[in-house]
């Protein structure tokens, strides 16, 4: 199966990754991830594509309510 490093992990849509664009730095560097979230990714795209923001806002907010 082939990964695309632009794709969000979990639900397939563009992830906006700046390691991608080739900007300098990326949204995700500076968000924190919950460790949980990790555990939605399939393993072999653990660390291979990047979490898009609105995942990552959703999961936020998710684990916040708990
Ligand atoms: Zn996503």
């Amino acid at each position: 199966m082939e990964i695309n490093p632009k794709k969000c992990p979990i639900c397939g849509q563009d992830n906006q990754c700046g390691n991608e664009l080739r900007e300098s730095t990326c949204w995700c560097s500076t968000e924190a991830f919950p460790q949980e979230i990790f555990d939605l990714i399939p393993e072999e795209k653990l660390r291979k594509a990047c979490i898009c923001k609105d995942c990552l806002e959703k999961f936020a907010k998710q684990i916040s309510i708990q």
